[in-house]
């Protein structure tokens, strides 16, 4: 299912400036003064974007983030769903009350989304910008870490979450 409420279009590169190469468009110039931050999935059928700076960021390490990402943990910083558009369409898989979207076409995790709030929870993975400026403020289901990962310096470690979305996990 897809929130229509936090997906729409935007002006893509179609409107981007040609010929002004190693130059920023006005446009792009803009954006980086907002604090505008692009990403999308491995294929390009799904486009990302968001507008200022996080609520928080964060580490999960349950077994739902897990098998989302395919990764031994999940990265993620949190957006208002009013700083968040997406361009194309995602599916979702819904545990409880939490639905977590990936594109269709090649698989990748894009975002959360939960029922009771507004908030969104962005994939760090799926920003173009590697490695990003976010750095995650805790850790959730640290008993889930694995063996050979240390824990990030200064984050706050939770041994499960009381956040949505990571509640039920395991
Ligand atoms: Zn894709
Ligand atoms: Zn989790």
């Amino acid at each position: 299912m897809v929130r229509d409420s936090i997906v729409g279009l935007w002006g893509g590169d179609g409107e981007r400036e040609s010929g002004t190469l190693n130059l920023l468009s006005v446009g792009e110039r803009k954006e980086a003064m907002q604090g505008v931050r692009h990403g999308g999935c491995n294929c390009g059928a799904v486009r990302l974007e968001v507008r200022g700076e996080p609520m928080r960021a964060g580490l999960c390490h349950c077994l739902t983030c897990r098998k989302e990402t395919g990764a031994p943990f999940m990265a993620f910083a949190v957006w208002d769903q009013s700083q968040v558009s997406v361009a194309g369409d995602t599916r979702s898989w819904t545990q409880t009350t939490d639905h977590r979207h990936f594109c269709p076409s090649c698989g990748s995790s894009l975002f959360g989304a939960h029922d009771a709030d507004s908030e969104v929870e962005v994939r760090l993975g799926c920003f173009d910008e590697a490695p990003t400026d976010l750095n995650p403020e805790y850790e959730l289901w640290i008993s889930r870490r694995e063996h050979w990962l240390s824990l990030v310096a200064d984050a706050a470690q939770h041994t499960r979450s009381s956040l949505f979305g990571h509640i039920n996990a395991q």
